[in-house]
């Protein structure tokens, strides 16, 4: 697939996996989470109330969500290297 310059760009990005994913990439990305060589990815409510200083996402098999009970934050993707795959197929895609 040619590379395409446009605004839905950066979410088309083959170097992205998208939900559902299996038990080793849900692993792999808490993993990287708990361990952030980079910085984990964060809840986008920001600094709000329980939110201060920012809430690392967790990862499920139907993506990431807010650890935070009373929070709907949720986000559909990661970084393929975030799950240690280099250029294996995103898990979930046939
Ligand atoms: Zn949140």
């Amino acid at each position: 697939m040619p590379p395409t310059v446009n605004a839905d760009a950066e979410d088309r990005s083959p170097n992205k996996i998208y939900p559902p994913w299996n038990d080793e990439t849900v692993d792999a990305l808490n993993l990287y989470q708990k361990e952030g060589e980079f910085h984990p990815f964060t809840c986008g409510q920001g600094a709000k109330g329980a939110h201060v200083g920012g809430i690392s996402l967790v990862a499920t098999a139907a993506g990431w969500h807010c650890p935070v009970g009373t929070c709907y934050y949720t986000q559909n993707w990661a970084w393929t290297f975030m799950a240690g795959k280099n250029s294996d197929p995103p898990p979930g895609v046939s």
